[in-house]
C-alpha cells in the first residue's frame, strides 16, 4: 500500500470511529495517486459486517460480491455516452433503489465517479437524497476536479484529500516498484502521475513526445509540423502536458531558480514569454481540455495547430540575451 494512501486511510478511519460518522464522502486527489483504490477500500469497509483491523474482512459474502463486481447493495454511477456525463435517468434509478430494502442488510452505498461528470440537473436530484438519506444509505463520490461539483452538494459531504505525503516518499515508492527517480519525476512533472512509467509506460513516452514538440516549436519549428508530431496521441494527454508546461513557464516567470529545480532544468529556461500571453494560452487549452476530458471527441488537428501557433508566437516575442 502506498504510504500516502495509508495516511489518508487513517483520516477516514478516524471519522468512521468518531461520534458522527459521515454518510456522504467526497474523495479528491490528482490523477495517478490511487483515488480508485481508496474509494474501493472505503466502499468495502462500509458494506462489510465483519470489519477487521480497520478494513473489510475480505472473506464474507459482501466482500466476495464486491470482488466479483456484483454487489446487490452497491450502486455505481459513472460517466456514459458521447458526452461523458452521468445520465439523469441513471441517477433517478439509483434514487428509487435506495428507498428499497438492502439485500444483505448492511445498507447501501452509492458510488459516484467521476463526480464531476454530474450535470446540474443530476446534481440537484442527488442533492435531495444526500441531504436526507434513507437510513443506511451512504455515498462515496470521487473526483480529480472537486471545483466542478455543485457547491451545495460538496458542502454536504466529508471531503478527503488524497495528497502526496512528501516527494521523498513518492521517489522511494517509485524505486520500490522498479522505476528510476528520473521516470518518477518525469511522470510527476508532465502528467502529475508519478508512477505513470510503471502504470503505463506508453503514456510517459507519449508525454515525452509532446514535451519535445513544444520545445522544438518554442525554438522556431513550424507549429503545423508540431501538430503533425502529436496528432496521433491521446488528445487529453496532449492537453494535460500542455497545461503542465505552460504552468511551469508561469512558475518560471515568478521564480526561474525554483522552476529549474522543480520542473526539469533542461526543459525550458528563462527568459520566458510574458505572463499575460501564457495565461491566455492556458485558458484556451483548458477550454479544449474540459470537453475532451468528458469524452467529447472533437479534438482534431486544427485544435492542436492553433494552440501551437499561439505557443510559437509567444516564444517568438521573447528577447533572448
Ligand atoms: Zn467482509
Amino acid at each position: 500500500m502506498r504510504p500516502w494512501i495509508e495516511s489518508t486511510w487513517q483520516h477516514i478511519q478516524h471519522d468512521l470511529e468518531g461520534p458522527r460518522v459521515p454518510h456522504a464522502w467526497c474523495l479528491t486527489g490528482a490523477w495517478g495517486l490511487g483515488l480508485a483504490t481508496v474509494s474501493d477500500r472505503l466502499v468495502a469497509r462500509l458494506l462489510c459486517p465483519d470489519v477487521r483491523e480497520q478494513s473489510a474482512c475480505g472473506r464474507c459474502q459482501s466482500c466476495r460480491f464486491l470482488m466479483q463486481g456484483a454487489h446487490p447493495d452497491r450502486l455505481k454511477l459513472t460517466a456514459e455516452g458521447a458526452a461523458g456525463r452521468i445520465r439523469i435517468d441513471a441517477v433517478r434509478d439509483a434514487i428509487a433503489l435506495v428507498y428499497s430494502t438492502s439485500t444483505l442488510g448492511q445498507g447501501r452505498v452509492i458510488e459516484v465517479t467521476p463526480a464531476d461528470a454530474l450535470n446540474t440537473e443530476a446534481s440537484n436530484a442527488l442533492l435531495k437524497v444526500v441531504e436526507e438519506p434513507p437510513v443506511g444509505t451512504r455515498f462515496v463520490f470521487s473526483t480529480h476536479l472537486p471545483g466542478a461539483l455543485l457547491p451545495t452538494l460538496r458542502s454536504r459531504m466529508r471531503r478527503i484529500d488524497l495528497s502526496l505525503a512528501s516527494w521523498d516518499a513518492v521517489c522511494a515508492e517509485g524505486v520500490r516498484i522498479g522505476l528510476s527517480e528520473a521516470q518518477v519525476s518525469r511522470g510527476q512533472w508532465l502528467l502529475q502521475e508519478p508512477f505513470v512509467g510503471h502504470d503505463d509506460p506508453s503514456r510517459l513516452a507519449e508525454a515525452e513526445v509532446v514535451l519535445k514538440t513544444l520545445q522544438s516549436v518554442a525554438t522556431g519549428a513550424d507549429p503545423q509540423w508540431g501538430a503533425n508530431q502529436i496528432k496521433g496521441l491521446s488528445p487529453i494527454l496532449v492537453l494535460t502536458v500542455m497545461v503542465r508546461i505552460v504552468e511551469s513557464c508561469l512558475h518560471g516567470q515568478a521564480d526561474s531558480a525554483g522552476c529549474a529545480r522543480r520542473f526539469g532544468p533542461e526543459a525550458f529556461q528563462a527568459p520566458f514569454p510574458e505572463a499575460s500571453g501564457l495565461f491566455q494560452l492556458l485558458d484556451r487549452i483548458h477550454a479544449q481540455r474540459m470537453p475532451t476530458a468528458r469524452g467529447i471527441a472533437h479534438m482534431a488537428l486544427p485544435g492542436f495547430g492553433s494552440l501551437l501557433a499561439v505557443w510559437s508566437h509567444l516564444w517568438s516575442k521573447v528577447q533572448r540575451p
